[in-house]
């Protein structure tokens, strides 16, 4: 009993709390007036700093991630098929990749609610070229992501959303060995560490005191 109390602080403490927290910083970077604004060069050598380290922490989870292919597949990619693409593409993803090394050039087809699909490029819209590039065939279907196929996702690991990497359910996490978790998570805080390194920057640049969000971040459980 207190071994599984401990556990399951553990699981929240090192999983829960760093997606929920991804949540928040999500929804605070959405409220900021990005619209207008010219990055500063410095901020924008910062954003590339955090986009090639978030590269690198995305594969190394993608190869630790390879011992669950069987657990997803038998599940049949539940957690992908919650919401469209869209949805799990987050302003954050946007802006770490904006300078980064992709080349983005081309509109998104669907329905715009975020401001971040105003403007370009759009991001979503690299997920749809990098799934072309792999002729793979699209088949776009409200209401799941279009990258979910019968053999998994179709996106190299650092491809993919932060929000997706950060995510680990019941199963897996009941899946790892103390050892396992110990370094799974570890990735886990620095993938979301470097997400709040990009809330701070787009905090500062767009004037913010270093106080937004403060209250907001200290209440997530
Ligand atoms: S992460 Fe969990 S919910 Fe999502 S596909 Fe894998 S086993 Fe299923
Ligand atoms: S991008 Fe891949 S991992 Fe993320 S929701 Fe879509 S299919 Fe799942």
């Amino acid at each position: 009993m207190l071994m599984k109390t401990i556990v399951r602080l553990y699981d929240h403490w090192y999983y829960g709390r760093p997606y929920a927290k991804f949540y928040k910083i999500s929804y605070l970077c959405d409220c900021l007036p990005m619209q207008n604004i010219n990055i500063s060069l410095k901020s924008r050598n910062k954003l590339y700093e955090l986009f090639v380290c978030t590269q690198e922490i995305q594969k190394q989870l993608g190869e630790l991630n390879r011992r669950f292919v069987d657990l997803c597949a038998n599940c049949e990619g539940k957690c992908c098929r919650h919401k469209s693409t869209d949805w799990y593409f987050t302003v954050i993803d946007y802006w770490l990749r904006k300078d980064g090394s992709y080349h983005i050039d081309k509109y998104s087809k669907l329905e715009r609610r975020y401001w971040y699909q105003f403007i370009s490029p759009k991001l979503i819209d690299f997920f749809r070229n990098s799934a072309i590039q792999n002729n793979n065939h699209l088949d776009y279907l409200e209401g799941k992501c279009e990258y979910i196929k019968e053999d998994g996702c179709n996106l190299a690991p650092q491809e993919r959303p932060i929000k997706c990497l950060l995510h680990y359910c019941k199963i897996l996490k009941d899946n790892m060995d103390y050892d396992f978790k110990k370094s799974h998570a570890k990735l886990v805080n620095e993938l979301y560490n470097n997400s709040y390194g990009v809330f701070k920057i787009l905090r500062k640049e767009s004037g913010y005191s270093p106080l937004y969000g403060w209250i907001f971040l200290l209440l997530t459980k």
